[in-house]
């Protein structure tokens, strides 16, 4: 998918960041980003480290990326930022 603009907000309710799937409890200051798909216009957030991961990727701007893509590109980004990972089981070998 491809992003048209990209917003600075403090988000209303909890909401789950496009990038490392992590989730922000309200209040937090997200990114809004706005895109356009073939069904529409599409709204998703983002955390202030997915942006700024993203936005050194040349395909960000070109293909545009998926959900989970900079936590599974980018693993040791997150890893200060959460000690207990919520997730129960991993399934990579
Ligand atoms: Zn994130």
């Amino acid at each position: 998918m491809r992003c048209l603009k990209a917003k600075y907000v403090t988000i209303r309710k909890e909401q789950m960041c496009f990038g490392c799937m992590r989730k922000f409890p309200s209040k937090t200051s997200m990114y809004c980003l706005t895109n356009i798909t073939d069904a529409g216009f599409h709204t998703f957030y983002m955390c202030d480290i997915c942006l700024e991961e993203v936005e050194t990727w040349p395909e960000w701007t070109d293909e545009g990326i998926f959900e989970g893509d900079v936590i599974n590109n980018m693993p040791e980004l997150f890893i200060e930022a959460e000690d207990k990972p919520e997730q129960g089981c991993t399934n990579e070998e």
